[in-house]
């Protein structure tokens, strides 16, 4: 199901995803050059993308990125100012989300809470007077794959937050839309919850076999569940790629930030420590925190520095570096065997930071946006272009 879309990210280069191309996979939604505008905001900026058949694709991106307008207007209930969306190779960007192969999860699930689960979910079914028999039928699957046999008889009230979830989910599910559209699905839920629906979510969508895009601003969960991520940032899209591709190679410094913790290098420091000011970026699970005076392997790289700052997060720590290159770089260490007093009282400690020189990854700086009053901004900035020897930020 995975297959690689083209995709013009924030820096106008064709992204790849780096993943095999599955022959004959059909493009479920095509979104060509859309841009939408609400007044002075401009909420979707050119922003192509292909989601193949079958695929379970997650917008994610900040508040105000654009992910759900433009999830609103594959469903139809915005229209692009410019651009075109294709379902299955047909142009429906003017047309009325009824008449659209797609149907919607909403954030609050919007169920009618007079009705019992059954009759909440043959709802679509009753509009398009399809027969008793058959809803009877279709209900139930729907019931069964979202696992809620039992429940037919009971109100919204009478159910937890997941269940609720799960009845919306079934009630899309029911009308076989080839393209089902889930705007924060999960955000109601607390955090336990939540990461159960998500293997829950991806085992439904596997199961069904339709095309999925999600929004979230979640990492976590857009991790957990995609076949592809397409990261947004002030209405663009900044890279599309595997869960595992965004994450071991973030393109641009943003996607990096966004999707777990990064540090960023460029200029003077990336020069001291790898010989290139070119700017690139290291996970702080990369590099090893070693005492003062050992020396690096092959292919690796050394940068001394100070522990200026210990976070104790439970099962890692987390060491604010200032190295010694004019960098302040993020480590984290697994605490196998270490204790928080142990790891508080290493503040201040002299260091050298090892890392592999293929752990450091080479990233492109967005361009900026262009300025509009009231326009969203962009959160990625170009440190070598303010001040070439302020290098570092995480
Ligand atoms: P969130 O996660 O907070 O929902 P988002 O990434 O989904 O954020 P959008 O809701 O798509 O972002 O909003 C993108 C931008 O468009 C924001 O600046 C928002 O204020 C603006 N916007 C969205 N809908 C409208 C509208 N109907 N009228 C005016 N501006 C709007």
């Amino acid at each position: 199901m995975n297959a690689p879309a083209s995709t013009r990210d924030a820096t106008g280069t064709t992204a790849t995803d780096g993943i095999a191309t599955m022959p004959g996979g059909e493009v479920a939604v095509s979104l060509e050059r859309v841009t939408k505008r609400f007044g002075s905001v401009l909420a979707v900026d050119d922003v192509d993308l292909d989601v193949r058949e079958g695929e379970f694709l997650t917008m994610l991106g900040p508040s105000g990125s654009g992910k759900t307008t433009m999830l609103r207007m594959i469903a139809g209930f915005e229209l692009p100012t410019a651009g075109r969306i294709l379902l299955h190779g047909q142009n429906v960007t003017a047309w009325a989300p009824f008449d659209r192969d797609v149907n919607t999860v909403f954030q609050d699930y919007a169920l009618f809470p007079h009705m019992t689960v059954a009759k909440n979910i043959e709802y679509g079914l009753r509009v398009k007077k399809v027969g008793r028999a058959e809803r009877k039928q279709r209900v139930d699957e729907a019931l069964d794959v979202v696992r809620l046999g039992g429940f037919e008889e009971r109100k919204p009230s009478q159910l937890s937050g997941g269940q609720r979830q799960r009845v919306a989910l079934a009630r899309a599910l029911v009308n076989r839309p080839r393209v089902l559209l889930l705007d924060e699905p999960l955000a109601a839920l607390d955090r336990k919850l939540r990461e159960e629906m998500q293997v829950e979510l991806k085992h439904i969508q596997e199961r069904v076999g339709i095309t999925f895009v999600l929004v979230t601003h979640d990492q976590g969960e857009a991790l957990t569940m995609s076949d592809r991520i397409a990261v947004f940032s002030a209405g663009r899209v900044e890279q599309v790629a595997t869960p595992a591709e965004i994450y071991e190679n973030p393109a641009t410094p943003f996607v990096a930030d966004f999707v777990g913790t990064s540090n960023l290098i460029s200029g003077a420091p990336a020069t001291a420590l790898l010989g290139d000011p070119a700017p690139v970026t290291i996970r702080p699970e990369k590099i090893r925190l070693g005492d003062a005076g050992e020396t690096p392997g092959d292919g690796e790289i050394a940068a001394t520095g100070t522990i200026r700052d210990v976070l104790y997060l439970g099962s890692d720590t987390r060491y604010h570096v200032t190295v010694d290159a004019g960098a302040e770089l993020i480590v984290d260490r697994q605490n196998l065997t270490v204790t928080s007093s142990d790891a508080l009282t290493a503040r201040g400690r002299p260091v050298v930071l090892i890392f592999r020189r293929e752990h450091a990854r080479p990233v492109t700086m967005s361009a900026p946006p262009p300025s509009e009053p009231g326009t969203t901004s962009s959160a990625t900035t170009n440190p070598t272009e303010e001040d070439p020897d302020r290098g570092v930020t995480q």
